[in-house]
């Protein structure tokens, strides 16, 4: 029997649930991801992974299979098209059984659909790794998520996240001949390294701190290392899992009380819960222009306004500075992303989607659901029982960027100057 385990957004040995499913099993084990869907066009003429986002990704394979190896296994990598790859290490290794996180986004369900189209003999095992609660312990069935955020977080209230499991001390060994991993040497991206390790580090580094205690009167910040947690490139990429985070955050809370903050941090992460299962209800209307409940905004698509946006050379200062910033790091704080979201659908009347695929492309975060119920939500499109934001440019300069400090630093009043200005993260960050 040989059992394969796929590692997509799951890049960690930490509270794995599809290494423990594999372990039930038995039989030998083969460890296997994805690569980047590089050189793969994605829609508006921009590319599905940018290059910040291909390094991260790298360093976390790269950290898993040390990581691996040290038990005796190793991470075999799949080059795309991932079909005909997968299959042909399928048909190689005579799988049995094939143990996935639960695919929640409809492009992520494709595949489980073609693998058991093609391999009928093949069991194919989903396994809720993404997210803090399983599929079962939902208390609706997915077509009765609610439809909005507050119910959903209500309905979850009484339902106790489970508790992480510790990192494997042994696997069971992987088939004969497995292609061996390709070292390819990337440089390490400051202040986003991926990995486990780094992940891990990031996340007791926040809890370690002050910062949990202000996070309320801080998150809306446009920058500055502490004033939001920074987990989710780690998070989006699995090499941190949410119920650690989650664990993480209930030990802070019994050590040094719980308050508004830590409450508040909570909350955003059941925001990250709830747009994952509506990625799961919702399929593809997660993609299309009229959103959940197909209403068609009033916007298109113009090409110069799209690459004035993208460039940062609109004419609004502070959404260029976040666009910079957001080119120049693969970052933007959440504050700034409504910003730009807003400005996108509301004053350059665009089209949602080339917004949602421009920051597929730029960010180190991307993930799935969280990006696409984002926009939609902006958009009117989505879950917002008040159908849309529209943020005002001058007030929220006002608010946060009085002095216009952020605005000079990322060059939202000089456009054209688009020489690069250094990235000021400080030296203590991971
Ligand atoms: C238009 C738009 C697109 C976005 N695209 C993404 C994306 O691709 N990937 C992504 O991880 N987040 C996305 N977000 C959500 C949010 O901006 C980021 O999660 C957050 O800024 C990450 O920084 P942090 O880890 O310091 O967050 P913190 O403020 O410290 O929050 C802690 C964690 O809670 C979760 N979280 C916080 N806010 C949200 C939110 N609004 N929606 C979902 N989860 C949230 C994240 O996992 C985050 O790491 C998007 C928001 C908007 C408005």
């Amino acid at each position: 029997m040989t059992i394969l385990v796929l590692f997509e957004h799951n890049l960690r040995l930490d509270d794995n649930p599809l290494l423990a499913r594999a372990a039930q099993l038995g039989g030998e084990l083969l460890c296997v991801s994805l690569g980047d869907p590089l050189g793969q066009p994605g829609s508006y003429g921009l590319r599905r992974i940018g290059h910040r986002r291909q390094h991260f990704l790298h360093q976390s394979r790269q950290e898993l299979h040390s990581a691996l190896t040290r038990l005796g296994q190793q991470l075999v990598l799949i080059r795309q098209p991932v079909i005909p790859a997968l299959s042909r290490l399928i048909e190689r290794h005579d799988v049995t059984h094939l143990v996935r996180q639960r695919p929640l986004a409809s492009n992520e369900q494709a595949l489980s659909w073609y693998l058991t189209r093609r391999h009928p003999g093949l069991s194919l095992q989903h396994v809720d790794g993404h997210t803090l609660f399983d599929l079962e312990q939902l208390p609706f069935d997915i077509e009765d998520l609610p439809p909005s955020y507050s119910a959903f977080r209500r309905a979850l209230q009484p339902i106790k996240v489970r508790a992480p499991t510790p990192a494997p001390h042994s696997l069971p060994a992987p088939p004969p001949e497995v292609t061996p991993w390709p070292h390819i040497s990337q440089h390490r991206v400051r202040p986003f390294i991926g990995g486990e390790s780094q992940g891990q580090r990031q996340l007791a580094h926040y809890l370690d701190g002050p910062a949990p205690g202000h996070y309320k009167e801080t998150r809306n910040d446009l920058e500055g290392w502490q004033n939001s947690a920074k987990w989710s490139p780690w998070l989006a990429a699995g090499c941190l899992s949410p119920r650690r985070i989650w664990q993480a955050l209930c030990h802070y809370e019994l050590t040094w009380g719980a308050n508004d903050s830590t409450e508040w941090l909570k909350r955003e992460l059941l925001w990250r819960e709830y747009f994952q299962w509506y990625a799961m209800k919702w399929g593809r209307r997660l993609f299309q222009f009229g959103g959940i409940g197909q209403k068609r905004p009033l916007t298109s698509f113009y090409p110069t306004r799209f690459i004035q946006w993208c460039q940062g050379t609109t004419p609004y200062p502070l959404v260029n500075a976040c666009m910079h910033e957001l080119n120049e790091t693969g970052y933007l704080s959440n504050r700034g992303r409504q910003l730009v979201a807003s400005a996108l659908v509301n004053e350059l009347q665009l089209d949602w989607r080339c917004g949602a695929a421009y920051f597929e492309q730029q960010l180190i975060d991307y993930d799935v659901s969280s990006n696409w119920g984002n926009w939609q939500y902006i958009a009117g499109v989505g879950a917002d029982p008040r159908g849309g934001r529209h943020f005002d440019l001058d007030k929220q300069s006002r608010l946060h960027d009085p002095k216009g400090h952020y605005t000079h630093k990322w060059r939202g009043d000089n456009p054209v100057a688009l020489a690069k200005s250094p990235v000021d993260w400080p030296e203590d960050a991971p």
